[in-house]
């Protein structure tokens, strides 16, 4: 599933701190694209932490970045204001992505 407006060579780069995550799993469970899919983003490690495995399911929601209480993940593109544009349009992409 893609969200209207982004493109697909455009894609994202998920980056995890170990250093600065708990292992709360918290990106885990609010993830919409690692719940109840084939393909999930992402699958809690031995050590609790999330570890990408279909950086291609991500749709560039943010919902993992800006639910992370130890600062630990980043979601990157190259031009990422060109994708995601101002907080408003995410936040509009995020209710999207979770309904
Ligand atoms: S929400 Fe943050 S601290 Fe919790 S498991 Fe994910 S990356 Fe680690
Ligand atoms: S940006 Fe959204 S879709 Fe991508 S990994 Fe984070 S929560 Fe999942």
């Amino acid at each position: 599933m893609m969200v209207e407006g982004l493109e697909e060579q455009q894609e994202p780069l998920i980056r995890i701190d170990r250093e600065r995550c708990i292992g709360c799993g918290e990106c885990i469970d609010i993830c919409p694209q690692s719940r109840d899919t084939e393909f999930p983003v992402f699958e809690r490690g031995e050590d609790g932490r999330p570890q990408v495995v279909n950086e291609d399911s991500c749709i560039g929601c943010l919902s993992c970045e800006q639910d992370c209480r130890a600062d630990a993940i980043r979601v990157e593109v190259e031009d990422r204001d060109d994708r995601y544009g101002p907080p408003d349009q995410r936040a509009e992409i995020k209710c999207r992505a979770m309904f």
